[in-house]
């Protein structure tokens, strides 16, 4: 990595982390490894320092998810409780918010969840129905949730709803913050072949009664806060990616060095070789974009950190897929095996090409948005 792209901080974190992965590795307890981030400041990286964090952005943050990542043991839930919930509390929530939540969300005390999708929804995030209502000065949320990771294991989930606009009638979007253990607040797990600590979940909301205060920030700046947490969101997703694209290619260069079935290695041959190859420079390009995505978001660009983060995320996704395919492949047999464990990496890496938004949606981004193509839906 080029001096000019990280500075000498940064290659320090990603040592650093790197050592703390190694560690733990393929077979880590997550909460124990979540702990231990915690306590050398990792998952509060990017958050303030008045709140106890460590003043840096998602450069940083991103920084520490791949290299967990490329040791065998990803936080997904960094991809939602720092940098999601605690990037849209730490911009535009209440004083009272951010001293409830953020020096606890960076020494990993707490955690917090993050709920869009919607069954009805999916992809089209504009359809969602959970809806808030005033009822004297509480909120009354009611709704679905689907896909919903670590609900359990979090102190609350930031819900996304919709209030009406006293004045219009319309509805806007707006985000909650909602105890595990609210009343009327249910949860389903749901059956994913993903073989990971973070399990996804069906959410109901009937009539949750919230305080005011669980409202995040302003009732008018709903649609504002919300896409401030989006590019944390998919620099992360893409950071989870490369993180897991870099351990599986790892794993396969390792055995092509060693493995001999004829009278050289098989990663002599060309045919082995050259898609490790092509699969590390695919991981490399998706780094570039991501770094340009967090560099340009921690700057304050969030127009021009959209496009990058999109891109990045969408570059990532597909390195990752095609990375843990070959890496696979290269393992013969041994591939599928539950020692060497890269089979239960294809499931895994399908999730960075499908969440937070698929591939289709960020071509169809790209499409409209850099290209001015028109729309078809
Ligand atoms: C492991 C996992 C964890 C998740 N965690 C969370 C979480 O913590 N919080 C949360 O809110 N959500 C979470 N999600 C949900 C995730 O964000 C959604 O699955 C994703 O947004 C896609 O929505 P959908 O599944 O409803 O697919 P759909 O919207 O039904 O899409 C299905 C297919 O149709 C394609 N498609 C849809 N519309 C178009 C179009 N206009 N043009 C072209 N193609 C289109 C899509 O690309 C996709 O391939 C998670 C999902 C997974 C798998």
């Amino acid at each position: 990595m080029s001096a000019t792209l990280e500075t000498d901080e940064h290659k320090a974190l990603r040592s650093a982390v790197a050592a703390l992965g190694k560690r733990h590795g393929r077979d880590f307890d997550r909460e124990a490894l979540w702990a231990e981030a915690a306590k050398l400041g990792y998952l509060g990286v990017n958050l303030p320092e008045q709140y106890g964090g460590g003043g840096g952005g998602i450069s940083e943050l991103s920084i520490v998810l791949e290299e967990l990542g490329a040791a065998g043991c990803p936080l997904l839930m960094m991809v939602v409780s720092p940098a999601i919930c605690g990037t849209v509390i730490a911009r535009f929530g209440t004083d009272a918010q951010k001293r409830e939540w953020l020096p606890a969300l960076a020494d990993g005390s707490r955690t917090m969840a993050f709920g869009i999708t919607e069954p009805d929804a999916g992809s089209n995030s504009h359809r969602i129905t959970t809806t808030a209502r005033k009822d004297g000065t509480d909120w009354l949320l009611t709704g679905r949730k689907v896909f919903i990771s670590g609900v359990d294991i979090a102190d609350a989930t930031l819900i996304v709803g919709r209030t009406e606009d006293a004045r219009t009638g319309r509805l806007k979007p707006c985000l909650f913050i909602v105890p595990r253990d609210a009343e009327g607040f249910s949860r389903r797990q749901i059956d994913m072949e993903l073989q990971a600590a973070e399990k996804q979940f069906e959410l109901t909301l009937d009539d949750v009664r919230l305080p005011a205060d669980a409202l995040v920030g302003d009732e008018d700046a709903g649609l504002l806060q919300l896409f401030a947490g989006l590019n944390p969101e998919r620099i992360m997703t893409a950071a989870f990616a490369i993180g897991m694209g870099r351990y599986a290619l790892a794993q396969a260069i390792t055995y092509a060095r060693d493995r001999t079935v004829w009278n050289a290695p098989i990663g002599a041959h060309q045919a082995v070789a050259h898609p490790l190859a092509q699969a590390h420079i695919d991981l490399e390009l998706a780094r570039l974009m991501m770094q340009k995505a967090a560099a340009l978001y921690d700057a304050g660009d969030d127009v021009g950190a959209g496009e990058a983060a999109n891109m990045a995320k969408y570059a990532a996704g597909e390195a990752c897929v095609k990375a843990v395919d070959q890496a696979v492949h290269t393992l013969g047999g041994n591939g599928l095996t539950r020692e060497f464990g890269l089979a239960r990496l294809i499931t895994a890496a399908r999730v960075a090409r499908i969440a937070p938004v698929s591939r289709e949606m960020i071509l169809n981004y790209v499409s409209h948005q850099t290209l001015g193509l028109p729309k078809s839906y």
